[in-house]
């Protein structure tokens, strides 16, 4: 690319380099419309490209949601798992997860939960490189979607459009569904209601570490905001957080934040604790996002 192209290329450099979306051995995929134009040398020729991708997108995403809503019944089941619960077999998704079999379809999440899973959108990271051949553009997601009450799972998924790729992180991460432990595990509050976590915990990914604390009612979430966006759709109330190592990378607070949560899940405890902690695997039936968007009404 001689120094002049340079300059007339809008677009850049990778924005944020995410050790996760950087990934060599992973083989890119072209962009068509693209790519010819370097090909030809025209002037303008990202610009161009960076528009029609950008149409792509907004198209796709608007066909992909209309899609979803017009069929929500339509689910056909491919996996045991999946028929056992089309079928009203399984009656719970704590009783899905209890069967020990792969949650290998979204499907299984929505049948439960349906419209009380709430997502967000993390962390979105485009990666752009030159190649040979010219411009390659990929996005790497990240997502958490959680039932606001006691169900969390964190996906991601990479693409060269972002529309389809949310969609491909959301589903994902419903395939990633932990059931969470709640009590309350703060000696200042005592109340046995599960709106913390039972205990102390501290979680890693990569140089990250994540400690999560127990927090009396109305502390609130005092933690980073990756935390918070995860433990709010968990359905944790109160919690305290601290942070340690490499606290940049959204994708490592995020995996440090989850193992946290399911470190909880494995932790061996006796049956007085879990009494005196008030121990609550799972839903309690009242979603925190829920009664937060009363509250906003009132
Ligand atoms: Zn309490």
């Amino acid at each position: 690319m001689t120094e002049e192209e340079k300059r007339k290329a809008p677009v850049e450099e990778p924005q944020e380099v995410d050790p996760d979306a950087v990934d060599a051995e992973e083989p890119i995929e072209a962009i068509p419309v693209d790519d010819e134009e370097v090909a030809e040398g025209e002037e303008n020729i990202a610009l161009k490209g960076k528009k029609a991708i950008i149409k792509t997108v907004e198209k796709t995403a608007v066909t992909r949601r209309g899609r979803r809503d017009e069929s929500p019944g339509e689910w056909v089941p491919r996996t045991q798992l999946g028929h056992m619960v089309k079928s009203g077999k399984i009656k719970t998704f704590s009783d899905a997860i209890r069967t020990g079999l792969p949650i290998r379809e979204p499907q299984i999440a929505d049948h439960f939960f349906g419209d009380s899973l709430s997502d967000e959108v993390l962390k979105v990271n485009m990666v752009q490189r030159m190649t040979d051949s010219g411009r390659r553009t990929r996005f790497s997601i990240t997502v958490v979607v959680g039932n606001g009450d006691g169900y969390v799972g964190l996906g991601s998924s990479k693409g060269k459009e972002v529309g389809p790729s949310i969609k491909k992180a959301i589903d994902n991460a419903k395939l990633n569904m932990v059931e969470l432990i709640r009590g309350c595990g703060s000696w200042e509050c005592g109340c046995m209601q599960p709106h913390t976590l039972p205990y102390r915990v501290e979680g890693k990914a990569g140089s990250t570490v994540i400690t999560l604390r127990p927090a009396p009612q109305g502390v609130g979430l005092a933690v980073g905001d990756v935390s918070k966006k995860i433990l709010k759709l968990a359905g944790i109330k109160d919690a305290w957080g601290f942070s340690k190592g490499q606290t940049k990378t959204t994708v490592n607070n995020a995996k440090a934040v989850m193992d946290a949560l399911h470190k909880i899940t494995q932790m061996k405890v006796q049956e007085s604790s879990r009494v005196e902690l008030a121990h609550l695997s799972g839903a309690t039936g009242v979603s925190t996002i829920e009664q937060e968007k009363e509250e906003e009404r009132r």
